[in-house]
């Protein structure tokens, strides 16, 4: 094959090793190149001497970036080297190999720009090249780590701490989000004070120092780690939560109602229905629950009642910030008006209110909307839902941080480990 020896090498990405090509079988379905040592040198893994004997030479398989849709495969003799820095034979050093794995690292690499991508799913990557899942999985999730590792967290000046599930709820991860940006900047695990104090511990005091707002549920804990780490920071109450807590206290009232209550079975199973049609906002109700509501109207008086006046709350967040005052009168009249309801789950949300009134009012001095928390959570549900429920957590938090954050975008290949 002399003469076209050295295209084929570059082809290869070869030059400049130890190796060269020394045959070439085009099939149907795939390329086999066969790879040898040049006689000479051989390079410990280890330490990078350069031993001029090996101790025997075997045939092993990597797989390379396909060529159109043929599989490419490279079938390389490599040298087992005795070297003075262990007891052990040693394979030598293949600077085209990938570390982990039977493949080539410029493979890899295209690998983790395609995962990097953010359009594929591992699945889909593994088909796509005919890569087992298993492999592609652990690429993922090393580039991942690596990107994670190396990854700077900007200067956040308006943050919202949430709390996410997984593994059905028992366990958490605390997922810091750049309210300015959209962006989720830090995820940890747990959803104890410990958790969140590691965020601020990372990107230190003088980055706490310009902090603004910070918007949560009113989780304790997350309060305490705030007022330790952040005090000057003005407490904002996350309307996404907000309407969560309304709409659970909501489906205690009709859990009162249709259980607890002295109503016949049939209306009590009706009411127990109704379950969607409470939880809608009134303007975004379906054309097919209309009925249902009227008919709730004439079922179960106090019910209606209890929608209507949850209904009433919303106008809340419509109070522009110059309006605080009027704001603070209609969150009292909200609560008077709810204590007189004599339904607990709406008595129970009015004591919610009352208790946090300072920093729900806050949500109308900074116009604080809900649109990043949904999206976030949404976002992370999905995640869930085509993972299934992750069994590894660092993987979950990446995940997290490459869906919902920036990890990820500015790919680029690991650098090359020289001796
Ligand atoms: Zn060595």
């Amino acid at each position: 094959m002399a003469g076209s020896d050295y295209t084929l090498n570059r082809l290869l990405d070869l030059q400049g090793t130890d190796f060269e090509v020394i045959d070439c079988k085009v099939w149907d379905d795939k390329i086999v190149w066969r790879i040898v040592h040049r006689d000479g040198v051989y390079e410990c893994p280890n330490c990078h001497a350069k031993l001029t004997s090996c101790h025997s030479k075997k045939w092993i398989t990597l797989k390379d970036t396909p060529f159109g849709m043929k599989e490419c495969i490279w079938e390389v003799k490599r040298a087992q080297i005795l070297c003075t820095c262990s007891n052990n034979l040693r394979v030598e050093h293949m600077p085209f190999r990938a570390k982990h794995h039977h493949l080539t690292q410029r493979f890899v690499n295209q690998i983790e720009q395609v995962l990097c991508s953010k359009m594929f799913t591992v699945a889909d990557v593994a088909r796509l090249f005919k890569v087992d899942y298993g492999t592609i999985y652990k690429i993922d999730h090393d580039v991942l780590l690596r990107l994670w590792q190396s990854c700077e967290i900007p200067d956040p000046i308006n943050i919202a701490v949430d709390e996410k599930s997984y593994r059905k709820g028992h366990n958490y991860v605390t997922i810091v989000t750049d309210c300015d940006h959209g962006k989720a900047i830090w995820v940890s695990e747990g959803n104890r004070k410990e958790s969140l104090d590691q965020f601020f511990q990372i990107i230190g005091p003088e980055r706490c120092k310009k902090i603004e707002t910070v918007s949560k549920d009113l989780h304790k804990p997350y309060a305490l780690s705030c007022q330790e780490y952040v005090p000057q920071a003005m407490e904002v109450a996350d309307p996404f939560h907000v309407v969560k807590k309304l709409n659970e206290c909501m489906d205690q009232c009709r859990k009162e109602l249709a259980v607890e209550s002295h109503i016949e079975p049939k209306k009590r199973k009706k009411i127990f229905r109704l379950n969607w049609v409470l939880r809608y906002r009134n303007e975004n109700l379906p054309e097919k629950h209309l009925a249902g509501l009227e008919e709730l109207a004439k079922l179960n008086e106090p019910l209606y009642l209890a929608y209507i006046h949850k209904e009433s709350f919303y106008d809340f967040f419509d109070y522009k910030p110059s309006e605080v005052k009027q704001a603070e009168e209609f969150l009292i009249k909200w609560i008077v008006e709810a204590f007189k309801s004599q339904l607990k789950g709406l008595q129970e949300f009015a004591e919610y209110i009352k208790r946090n009134t300072g920093i729900l009012l806050n949500i109308i001095r900074t116009q604080r909307s809900s649109a990043i928390s949904e999206g976030i959570n949404r976002k992370i549900s999905t995640l869930q839902a085509m993972a299934c429920g992750y069994k590894c957590l660092q993987y979950f938090m990446l995940k997290i941080m490459q869906r919902c954050g920036v990890l990820g975008k500015n790919w680029s290949p690991a650098p090359y480990e020289s001796p």
